[in-house]
């Protein structure tokens, strides 16, 4: 099993040194850590300690631990997820945008360093593309697709139907709401559940280094 790990932790590394490459040259300020817990830690140290932080909801983004870390530390924490009511959390995701950092990450990205995202409200693709002055992103290797193709297959009929899952929870009974839910890929659907209404390709980071990419020898998110 640790020459399994070993060999993949290798084949991680090897392919984060071209992807590093490829989204520098696309203004993306980028690192590689070998463990999420490095990659928190890379994280917290490009946080100024007086700056606001927030997000739009990533299990990679929890995975990592980057949350709990900075719910202990003395920054401010805006999160849409303490919101009492819906339209409260609308004022929430709005108010993200005036936030010093906003966290999240990628549903796929391209070995020539185009990242793909899928949103229901639109309000994660937004921030990342026009909102708070810093972005940080944590990307799990897992993510990575040899083409823009396979990045845009990787995150319309893989990453889609299984953020779908989680958020109707079919695995513990809940109601399918989408096609997705039932078959497992995507059936292109316009129910008033889709959590696809927005699918953005970001391909430079028009403000160099606004970007800020954190790639993770692990497999991490959907
Ligand atoms: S079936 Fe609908 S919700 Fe599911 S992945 Fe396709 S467009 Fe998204």
């Amino acid at each position: 099993m640790q020459e399994k790990d070993n060999a993949i932790a290798k084949e991680f590394e090897l392919s984060a040194t071209t992807l590093i490459k490829n989204l520098r040259s696309r203004n993306f300020e980028s690192y590689y850590c070998r463990t999420k817990e490095d990659a928190a830690a890379k994280a917290l140290s490009l946080i100024p300690e007086d700056a606001s932080v927030t997000w739009g909801g990533s299990v990679s983004v929890v995975e990592s631990g980057l949350i709990d870390k900075i719910k202990k530390s003395k920054l401010a924490w805006l999160d849409r997820d303490q919101a009492k009511s819906a339209d409260e959390r609308l004022e929430s995701m709005r108010k993200a945008f005036f936030c010093d950092f906003y966290l999240g990450s990628v549903n796929a990205i391209s070995e020539d360093g185009i990242f793909v995202n899928i949103d229901g409200f639109g309000n994660r693709v937004a921030a990342i593309s026009f909102g708070p002055k810093n972005i940080i992103l944590i990307v799990g290797m897992n993510k990575l697709c040899k083409t823009l193709a396979g990045a845009r297959e990787r995150a319309q009929n893989f990453a889609a139907p299984a953020n779908a899952q989680r958020v109707f929870k079919t695995f513990e009974g809940g109601q399918p709401r989408t096609p997705c839910t039932t078959s497992g890929s995507c059936g292109d659907c316009k129910s008033a559940d889709c959590i696809c209404s927005y699918i953005v390709e970001t391909r430079m980071c028009k403000t160099p280094g606004r970007i800020k990419i954190i790639l993770v020898g692990e497999s991490l998110g959907f």
